[in-house]
């Protein structure tokens, strides 16, 4: 793969994603995936997938989990519902995710990605352990598919998650970096965040967001790339810091607006490939 290749968040099924044909369209060469639904996670839907990547000549970096009753609502909601951190829900969810490692197996994808959820600050509580250990097993399995885990960053510091990457202390787990995820949530200003978390970074997205009024208590306002405060430029400019070379995978979620989303993808890709030209000089 060359540096940077250009990526978009895509759907296998219906979703938040954009059509493989859509990406194909925009000249993008790389996606990640939001897993489908339990009932189309057959080898039949994997191989139709397969043949579509093929024939658009489009390269799958990453599968993302997902769960039926997470929101994004809000803070507190996300809170409550998100991932593999709520406990009532947390068993279950964690069967799940070993189901979504096999399919993205038959995917031939070797990264699976999610967001955990908001991780307790108090690493002596109960809970913060048995978050610990429920990270541990998915990565377990995921290792034995021959599958890294990366995990969206947002909810955590930069801080609380290398304290939390090292109490899990697996090797195959990894940060999928999203800078307006740190703005979005408050959890920090996103260019410090990326240069502490370094080489654990192996996947990110190019997603833009303006600072709430008041950061982690209310959401930040999201933008098209470019149009935010995390800073395009210097964000890339820090990823050639740090020495990422993957994919760029825009992320662009509006999909009761397709026409409006299609062309604010297509702004990020021309934003990026101009940034990638000036810093890369390819
Ligand atoms: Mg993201």
């Amino acid at each position: 793969m060359t540096k940077w290749p250009i990526g978009v968040f895509a759907s296998v099924d219906a979703g938040l994603g954009v059509h493989l044909s859509v990406a194909h369209e925009l000249g993008i060469s790389t996606v990640q995936v939001h897993t489908p639904h339990s009932h189309n996670r057959t080898a039949e839907t994997a191989e139709a997938f397969l043949k579509s990547l093929t024939e658009y000549g489009i390269e799958l970096t990453a599968v993302f989990g997902g769960f039926d009753g997470e929101s994004y609502a809000d803070i507190p909601t996300v809170d409550r519902t998100v991932g593999l951190v709520p406990p009532t829900t947390r068993a279950a969810r964690l069967q799940e995710m070993k189901e979504i490692s096999d399919f993205s197996k038959l995917l031939k994808c070797d990264v699976i990605a999610l967001h955990l959820g908001f991780v307790p600050h108090d690493t002596q509580c109960q809970e913060y352990k048995e978050i610990v250990a429920t990270t541990q097993d998915l990565c377990k399995y995921a290792a034995a598919n021959g599958q890294n885990l990366h995990l969206e960053t947002g909810q955590e510091t930069a801080d609380s998650l290398i304290r939390f990457m090292d109490d899990v202390a697996c090797k195959n787990l990894y940060v999928n970096f999203d800078p307006a995820n740190m703005i979005l949530y408050g959890t920090g200003e996103p260019i410090e965040a990326l240069r502490k978390l370094g080489n654990r970074v192996r996947s990110v997205h190019c997603k833009d967001a303006n600072w709430a009024k008041n950061p982690g208590k209310e959401w930040g306002e999201e933008k098209p790339l470019g149009a935010g405060q995390v800073d395009i430029r210097k964000y890339l400019q820090t990823l050639k810091d740090i020495g990422y070379t993957g994919p760029l995978t825009i992320e662009r979620e509006i999909p009761q607006e397709r026409d409006r989303q299609r062309a604010e993808i297509a702004g990020a890709v021309s934003l990026l490939q101009s940034l990638r030209s000036e810093l890369l000089g390819v």
